[in-house]
């Protein structure tokens, strides 16, 4: 057995005596002392334990199957390694196997479920961090955990470890209740890059009962909400959020899924609706009421100026009833008029009659609202900012397609409950 044992076991008394003789020992001089020892302990006890371990010849056979060639390959050299533990950086000694076809391996790392030279326990903790954190401040606090890893080496992770990886492998089964329905809502929100500002896409899959009362419109009550983010095209974007819904349990059972169950909600983008059209083409489609009523303040701002609130605010709530009504004709015909008194307006006008004309259809509140349907996508507006927002649109920060995929992928993980699950598949893995 390893001196190290021996060695702190000296340590450990000439501490307690060092203490103990002091007069009037603090709780902090005591916490200070023993907790830094304890630190060094714990390091040189694992190392010692470990290289012990994996470096016997007794757990080491001779000769063992090569990974590459499935031929025999021989026990070769016993050399150390570093590893970034929750006790440090540890050394640890271990046999690395050598084959006549060239290949080199570790038995004993590939059966760690060690993502490089980072334990899982680490590498979780890395991850966690960085996904909530900017990378600079996620490093100051992997080092107060006592894990040493540069911002670079983080970035560099949060993508290598993401990489090929989708959330929806990730997400739990739901099931759902008589009655309710399931809500599939997108929306889009801008990140800068080094190009500009660049558009992440946000479909979130969740569940709700249908409202009794008019008054809860904009209130969702959704259960465990899932979200799958990133800068994608739009096709893909539509395929991530089919895989979304596919594996949360939107189609769990294909067949009884009937027209009332599913409900896509959205504002006017046309990539949302060709996606609804594409993955769910039996959806009841909803265009958010709040932002078909922005689109009557805007016509309302142009036409009366912004400053005068109160006539904008009057002929708004005016033009919302036969809006709430399904009267897409007296919507149409009160913009409308708006350009007849201005036509310096044409262009608005155009644009926004052909926004209502084009979404009447998904615009019929208030029977949608008497059915207990959700009429407001309150959801994924707040997705967009606690998912995307609240960590990728702090000061000073550019992303890149791939940097910016990668830590959704990450946060989107934590949102969705997923994150033990995601870690628990990476046990038998190997790095
Ligand atoms: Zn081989």
């Amino acid at each position: 057995m390893s001196n190290i044992v021996a060695e702190i076991h000296q340590e450990v008394q000439e501490m307690f005596q060092e203490l103990t003789d002091t007069e009037n020992v603090s709780i902090a001089t005591v916490e200070k002392q023993v907790s830094a020892a304890a630190g060094s302990w714990g390091q040189r006890l694992s190392e010692a334990i470990l290289s012990e371990t994996a470096s016997s010849t007794d757990g080491s056979p001779v000769s063992v199957p090569c990974p590459s060639c499935q031929g025999h390959s021989h026990r070769h050299r016993c050399r150390g390694r570093n590893f970034t533990t929750a006790c440090g950086v540890l050394r640890v000694l271990r046999w690395e196997y050598k084959c006549k076809c060239g290949s080199i391996h570790v038995p004993w790392e590939m059966r760690q479920g060690l993502k490089g030279q980072y334990t899982q326990h680490v590498s979780a903790t890395m991850m966690r961090l960085a996904a909530q954190l900017n990378y600079r401040a996620a490093a100051v606090e992997l080092k107060h955990h006592g894990i040493e890893v540069s911002h670079t080496t983080l970035h560099q992770k949060v993508r290598e470890w993401s990489e090929g990886e989708a959330v929806s492998d990730y997400v739990d089964e739901q099931s759902l209740d008589a009655g309710a329905r399931w809500y599939v809502s997108c929306d889009g929100c801008h990140i800068n890059s080094s190009q500009g500002w660049k558009e992440v896409k946000v479909g979130c899959v969740s569940k709700d009962y249908p409202h009794t009362n008019a008054t809860s419109v904009i209130k969702m009550r959704p259960s465990s909400p899932r979200y799958v983010a990133s800068e994608s095209q739009a096709m893909d974007f539509g395929q991530q959020v089919a895989a979304l819904a596919a594996q949360t349990g939107i189609y769990q059972d294909e067949n009884t899924i009937d027209t009332e169950e599913v409900v896509v909600i959205g504002d006017g983008a046309a990539w949302i609706w060709n996606l609804a059209d594409e993955h769910f083409p039996s959806a009841t489609e909803i265009v958010d009421y709040m932002h078909a009523k922005g689109h009557l303040y805007d016509v309302a701002k142009h036409a009366f100026g912004e400053d005068d609130r109160e006539t904008v605010e009057t002929w708004v709530r005016a033009t919302e009833t036969p809006l709430y009504n399904a009267e897409t004709s007296q919507v149409v015909a009160r913009i409308r008029d708006l350009g007849k008194q201005n036509p310096t307006l044409s262009d608005v006008v155009e644009r926004e009659v052909g926004y209502f004309e084009k979404h009447a259809h998904r615009m019929r509140y208030r029977d949608l609202s008497e059915k207990g349907y959700q009429i407001g996508s309150g959801v994924i507006e707040s997705a967009c900012k606690h998912v995307v927002a609240e960590r990728c649109k702090q000061a000073g920060m550019r992303w890149s397609k791939p940097g910016i995929d990668a830590i959704l992928f990450w946060r989107c993980l934590l949102k969705n409950e997923a994150w033990d699950t995601y870690w628990d598949t990476q046990d038998t893995q190997t790095a």
